[in-house]
């Protein structure tokens, strides 16, 4: 999601409530729990870019320490279904909204025989017919119809613009415990998936662009349809947007090549020198190409592996901190996976932190001042408000995305008062030492997926054992250890 979009008070007025970027997920761990997979999607999108087919094959490696006899995907389309007990469409959007989502799976096979299966809401369980033990494999193919659903949230299509975002059926998260199964949640990034390896063959009518993950191998046109193909390693989701109104800007960044998608004038440049930065302060960007597309779109942004989406309708500026927003999740939440469901402010808060300091390490300390003083007004303003109905109140960071109220509130808790924590961080250590953290954080977990104590253990080895009583006191809402949060 990501995610955050900077906003500021100024953005929320163009919204009902408070848009948050959003995050990703996970991945699985090097030579840990987890599972491996490679998945080979074919997806034809139909003229009016509101209907595609789908068939998938996915070649999945038990890398749990449990044998399972089912296999789990999510079908994230089905949360845009206008009947869905747990739908992705708030309130007021239900009442207005005419064109709903959805995907139905047509057949399952698991190494080429018939298999059973069942769907209920996101959820796709595939039975096998034999136990899969630890380290073995099997290969799964299945097709799909998919309706692209209507409005502006992430997988969908409003105006000349379709996003295909978690359109595809995605395995579960696995570990030692079976599959998790998450529901699906308005608020936050609910998603918690595992690194794997993607081969995506992309058609539609030859007057649209298509964006996608990855990196384009081959772009080839036949009897009025375009067909992209692509691949990604690494990569813990893959997304794609079409358009027949985009133009597209090049630009690079050393190896890295940039696409900025919009109707208008672009940022590519804009784009590739913020990249420029953050590959010197980070390491190497984790992708071999990034692309940027404006759409009209429900949040500030939102990123994937190597794709992120922008809001067309933000100023100027605002599209400037919401890229660096996304453009930090490359290396953090994309690259570095982890759970967006229960730790969300894993990715979200210190990329946050991250994109307000964006501006200090290019020169304009002034704006990352004026940054972090935008977020401590609004959690101030949030908590005020808070505090006169629920005098209780405690403002723990570290929270699933479920024990949220409000977008407001999961924006005021883990956007703002998560990035006040780390400028809590970065008084106390320096920015040397900071940076020694983030950089370790990236290299021990680049491709993997990290919990919240890994990256407290990153930031607490760096700074000699003191961060972590800091982090504590704003992640689980401690005031007696030094809650400077307002
Ligand atoms: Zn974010």
């Amino acid at each position: 999601m990501k995610k955050s979009i900077l906003f500021a008070l100024t953005v929320a007025t163009l919204f009902t409530t408070l848009a948050l970027l959003a995050s990703c997920v996970g991945k699985e761990e090097e030579g840990g729990s987890g599972s491996k997979a490679a998945y080979a999607i074919d997806i034809a999108v139909r003229e009016g870019l509101d209907e595609a087919y789908l068939t998938e094959k996915v070649v999945f490696t038990n890398s749990s320490s449990v044998a399972i006899d089912e296999l789990v995907f999510y079908l994230y389309p089905n949360a845009y279904r206008k009947d869905s007990a747990n739908s992705a469409y708030f309130d007021d959007m239900l009442k207005t909204n005419t064109e709903f989502g959805g995907i139905d799976v047509s057949g399952v096979k698991v190494n080429g025989v018939e298999a059973a299966f069942e769907t209920e809401g996101i959820l796709l369980e595939v039975s096998l017919a034999e136990e899969l033990g630890p380290d073995k494999s099997c290969t799964v193919d299945l097709g799909a119809r998919i309706d692209v659903a209507g409005g502006t949230l992430r997988f969908g299509k409003d105006g000349s613009v379709a996003r295909l975002s978690n359109f595809y059926p995605v395995l579960a998260y696995l570990d030692d415990n079976g599959w998790e199964r998450a529901e699906y949640s308005r608020i936050g990034d609910p998603f918690h998936t595992a690194s794997a390896t993607y081969e995506v063959k992309i058609s539609a009518p030859n007057n649209v662009a298509i964006a996608t993950s990855g990196q384009q191998i081959s772009v080839t046109e036949n009897n009025g349809i375009r067909t992209v193909e692509a691949t990604a390693e690494n990569a813990i989701d893959f997304a794609a947007v079409l358009s027949a109104e985009y133009s597209l800007e090049e630009a690079t960044s050393g190896d890295v090549k940039i696409k900025y998608y919009s109707k208008g004038a672009g940022k590519a440049e804009f784009v590739a020198e913020a990249t420029d930065i953050f590959t010197e302060y980070f390491g190497e960007f984790p992708y071999p190409e990034f692309s940027v597309c404006e759409s009209p779109f429900y949040y500030g942004g939102m990123e994937y592996p190597g794709l992120v989406v922008i809001n067309s309708a933000l100023s100027d500026s605002e599209k400037e901190e919401v890229i660096v927003h996304e453009l930090v999740h490359q290396w953090i939440g994309c690259a570095v996976g982890s759970d967006g469901v229960h730790e969300g402010w894993v990715d979200e808060s210190l990329t946050t932190f991250l994109a307000a300091y964006y501006f200090k390490l290019a020169g304009d300390e002034s704006r990352y001042l004026s940054e972090l003083a935008d977020c401590d007004r609004q959690y101030a303003a949030f908590l005020i408000t808070e505090k006169l109905s629920s005098p209780g109140y405690v403002p723990s960071i570290a929270r699933n995305v479920y024990e949220f109220s409000t977008l407001y509130e999961y924006d005021a808790v883990v956007y703002r008062r998560g990035c006040r924590m780390y400028a809590s961080l970065m008084e106390l250590s320096g920015e040397k030492k900071f940076a020694k953290a983030v950089k370790e954080y990236y290299e021990r977990y680049k491709y993997a997926d990290a919990s919240g104590e890994d990256l407290i253990a990153c930031f607490d080895d760096a700074l000699g054992g003191k961060a972590r009583a800091i982090m504590y006191s704003y992640l689980n809402a401690d005031v007696r250890t030094g809650n400077i949060g307002v």
